[in-house]
């Protein structure tokens, strides 16, 4: 028998089967799977998922499968790094960065709820998958999919960054640009999913996409030796990851596998696109749309949604748990991307550098406990927006080949004492 119940509407609560469902017919509100407790928690313990494949199926139980996986198996359990350089430059104490920027394949936290999304729709019997994307969630459905033999249809904004367009061609979906902006691509999206039996990960599969998001939260905690840090930050954009990471504490809290969670959670997103974090300064859940800046004015693409569709979830979570939100300008965002490169050897891409310049906001304000344990979610990889640091960088030194050039055009310039260059 299936751990999964069903799925249930997170406004109303009314009850609906395990299928390609995603909005209360009732109330408009969004569906959620339902588990069993009582019996997930007979099955696992942290030995039992110690002992492990090193992926995000090692939680099986508390993901959205009634048989076993079949897409992703090599994809999450990304390293969590000590980040003592970065904590001296911020003033913390303890400061990690869980990064997904290596996640498998694609390089994003979104080959954590792809692999779950596709294992789904296969389970429900589809052929045909596809995404409304920003970007990286293109990538990693193009990519999964290829792999599992899907047929992929991929919807981004016309205006995406050349190392998201490309890191999708390649895999070579039907990758369709459209006209306008992401709000406008989710839109389209919707229509098609209710006209074609196909399945799109973050549309009519939303419900099993997002539980997937709940592994990055998983792994934080088992990695830091089973418990949750003081403070947690953040991106935001359709508004998936940040509740599902403290849904991952409730749950393992729930199962017994960590002490009380106390974390408090701060959400970050981009000045040129910032719904959420307008709403909790204003201390109010309703989320109003906006229109995001364009391409030219915005560093941040990632995170780049004006109507996000679990805003309200998100501002929820950082309000229940004590957490505040800041936004980061794109001056603040390069700086931030260069800094974490610099200190820790991690590069980041623009959601990356948005986190790291919200985290070192928040503790320059006071909003964050220098002295508590802090994790930074770095959730994407540098290499796919060379164009935002590009030009911030500086260039090589050519010299000619030649020891004398070496020595008068670059050691001259590093006042490197006679002894120690003979020696
Ligand atoms: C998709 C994405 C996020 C967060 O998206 P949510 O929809 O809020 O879960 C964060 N960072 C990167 C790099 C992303 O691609
Ligand atoms: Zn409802």
């Amino acid at each position: 028998m299936s751990l999964v119940q069903g799925l249930k509407c997170k406004e109303c609560g009314r009850e609906y089967p395990k299928e390609a469902v995603y909005v209360c017919e009732w109330c408009f509100g969004p569906l959620e799977v339902v588990y069993d407790y009582q019996r997930i928690a007979g099955r696992i313990s942290r030995d039992v998922i110690m002992k492990r494949p090193q992926s995000l199926w090692r939680y099986r139980e508390l993901l959205p499968l009634d048989g076993d996986p079949t897409d992703g198996l090599q994809s999450g359990f990304t390293p969590l790094v000590r980040a003592d350089n970065l904590a001296r430059v911020l003033g913390v104490r303890e400061l990690w960065i869980k990064n997904d920027g290596v996640n498998f394949p694609t390089l994003s936290y979104k080959d954590r709820v792809v692999p779950v999304a596709l294992s789904k729709a296969k389970e429900l019997g589809f052929d045909t998958v596809g995404c409304a994307s920003t970007g990286n969630l293109a990538n990693s459905v193009s990519a999964h999919g290829a792999k599992a033999g899907l047929r992929r249809f991929i919807f981004i904004p016309y205006d995406l960054e050349v190392g998201k367009v490309v890191g999708s061609l390649i895999y070579q979906p039907n990758l369709v640009a459209v006209e306008g902006n992401y709000d406008d691509v989710n839109r389209l999206c919707s229509e098609i999913a209710s006209k074609y039996r196909w399945a799109f990960v973050n549309v009519n599969m939303r419900p099993y996409y997002t539980e997937g998001a709940k592994t990055y939260g998983f792994e934080v905690a088992e990695q830091l030796g089973w418990r949750t840090p003081t403070s947690l930050v953040c991106p935001v954009a359709g508004g998936t990851i940040l509740p599902k990471i403290r849904r991952a504490f409730q749950e393992f809290e729930q199962l017994e596998l960590i002490p009380e969670s106390r974390t408090r959670i701060f959400a970050a997103q981009a000045a040129t696109c910032a719904p959420v974090v307008q709403a909790i300064h204003k201390g109010t859940d309703a989320v109003l749309p906006v229109k995001p800046r364009p391409l030219s004015e915005s560093v941040d693409t990632s995170l780049r949604i004006g109507n996000p569709a679990d805003g309200l979830y998100v501002v929820q979570a950082v309000q229940e748990t004590g957490g505040w939100a800041e936004v980061a300008t794109n001056e603040e965002i390069v700086s931030a991307i260069r800094l974490l490169a610099a200190t820790e050897g991690i590069w980041t891409e623009t959601a990356g550098g948005t986190t790291l310049a919200v985290t070192k906001k928040l503790i320059e304000s006071g909003k964050l406990d220098p002295d508590g344990s802090t994790v930074v979610c770095i959730t994407g990889n540098g290499l796919k927006t060379l164009e935002a640091v590009r030009d911030r960088i500086g260039s090589a030194t050519t010299i000619a080949p030649t020891l004398r050039s070496f020595e008068e055009r670059v050691l001259a310039h590093h006042l490197v004492p006679a002894a120690t260059a003979a020696r």
